[in-house]
């Protein structure tokens, strides 16, 4: 479906082909005709999923439609959880409106910059403001916004902004904004937190939801066979030889990637886990951390297999493999993103390989099975039989049992 269909005018839409966008993503067909409809949105949304223009184009045509004469006034006010989000939101903004009759005027406020700077370029002359929500309560305690004439009200990202304070935070922003108005939130994930915001802000919202599009077609999926024993040194040895930048690693417990985190750090090479024991600052901080190349390896739970938007992730290591197929597309999806190729390697010993086939069989692909020199796979796959006493090496010690069911149970938890 072209742009066109989508209500958006010839002069919105030149700007995106001069930006090489061709066609709206999914999030864009459904978003931008009940922006233009005037009705509220709680939309389930991953970064990457082109959220962001599906707010930003349909507003700038509404506004430029309804701009009006005189001074600038805000009229649009953009949350958003971080600096990074609020200057690339405002960003689009200033670029999708340069060919409107008139551009917009738009003010981003972020921490870390003169308050002062900020309250004189909004006094200035301001249609659109994108703001990090702590910074626009800073700014709003001095009482010099004129916050009346706002008809639109944007969270993005707001599961995000799910800190301590937040939901007193946002008490204050709904005070000090008009009750009428439209309200669009876009949120990956629904939390009962999320729930209650959104019941507070929005009034018989739309809710709409998008399946992530993963392109397989651009990840090179590898299978490297080794020993369970050897995966670790075998990642070292693949780190060694590729020289990845950026390097996603699946496994299957939380503990786990404390564990071998640490230990590859012990090895000088910058890691750190992600799993669902992080709080969410730390989350954010990680990934920040990650985006920004200061951690080269992160070793995570599949609690990072969706949704996860990191642009040049070079490879997706399956250290454990996934339990479902599905969890299998989700993770591998996380490298080749925004056009780019990337590679997904699985390592399976005797132990995974019925599963990986399972794997194959569901997600209709075929790979071939790779050995890398000195870490080949040795020893048979160990055999099922009921009522055979345990062999040493082979088959699953007491212990292994133990420690396998705990795993188990901690990977479901
Ligand atoms: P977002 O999910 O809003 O953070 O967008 C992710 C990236 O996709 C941004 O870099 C956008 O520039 C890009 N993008 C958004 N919509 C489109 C589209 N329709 N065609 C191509 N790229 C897009």
């Amino acid at each position: 479906m072209p742009f066109s269909k989508l209500g958006l005018e010839k002069n919105i839409v030149s700007s995106l082909q001069k930006q090489g966008y061709k066609k709206p993503t999914p999030i864009q067909e459904k978003v931008i005709p009940l922006v233009f409809q005037n009705k509220d949105i709680m939309a389930m949304a991953q970064t990457g999923s082109g959220k962001s223009a599906s707010f930003i184009l349909p507003i700038l045509q509404l506004w430029s439609k309804n701009k009006g004469q005189g001074k600038a006034k805000i009229k649009v006010l953009v949350l958003t959880p971080t600096r990074e989000l609020t200057l690339q939101v405002a960003d689009f903004f200033t670029t999708f409106g340069e060919n409107l009759p008139s551009k917009p005027k738009v003010v981003s406020i972020i921490g870390g910059e003169g308050i002062g700077d900020q309250l004189y370029a909004i006094q200035q002359g301001c249609d659109i403001l994108v703001a990090t929500s702590g910074r626009f309560l800073d700014v709003l305690s001095k009482k010099q916004m004129n916050l009346s004439h706002i008809e639109y009200l944007v969270l993005d990202e707001a599961d995000k902004m799910l800190n301590l304070g937040f939901a007193e935070e946002l008490d204050l922003i709904l005070e000090s904004i008009p009750k009428e108005r439209q309200n669009l939130l876009f949120s990956a994930t629904y939390p009962q937190k999320i729930l209650d915001i959104a019941s507070k802000i929005t009034s018989n919202p739309i809710e709409v939801k998008v399946e992530e599009e993963i392109v397989v077609e651009t990840i090179k999926q590898r299978v490297i066979e080794v020993n369970r024993e050897n995966r670790g040194p075998l990642l070292r040895k693949l780190l060694e030889i590729h020289k990845w930048d950026l390097v996603l690693v699946f496994m299957a417990n939380k503990r786990a990637t404390d564990n071998i985190a640490a230990k590859f750090r012990k090895y000088g090479i910058e890691s750190a886990s992600f799993n669902g024991d992080l709080e969410q600052e730390l989350r954010i901080e990680t990934l920040n951390a990650f985006k920004q190349r200061k951690i080269k390896i992160l070793f995570a739970t599949d609690i990072a297999a969706r949704g996860l938007d990191i642009n040049d992730i070079d490879c997706v290591i399956n250290y454990d493999l996934p339990r479902s197929p599905a969890d299998y597309i989700h993770r591998i999806g996380r490298t080749a993103r925004a056009g780019k190729s990337g590679e997904a390697i699985s390592f399976i010993s005797h132990e995974e390989q019925e599963h990986f086939k399972l794997i194959e069989k569901r997600s209709n692909i075929k790979l071939q099975r790779e050995q890398i020199e000195g870490f080949e796979l040795i020893g048979d796959a160990p055999k099922k039989v009921k009522g055979s006493a345990p062999v040493k090496g082979k088959g699953k010690s007491k212990k292994d049992k133990l420690r396998e069911k705990k795993a188990l149970a901690e990977a479901n938890s």
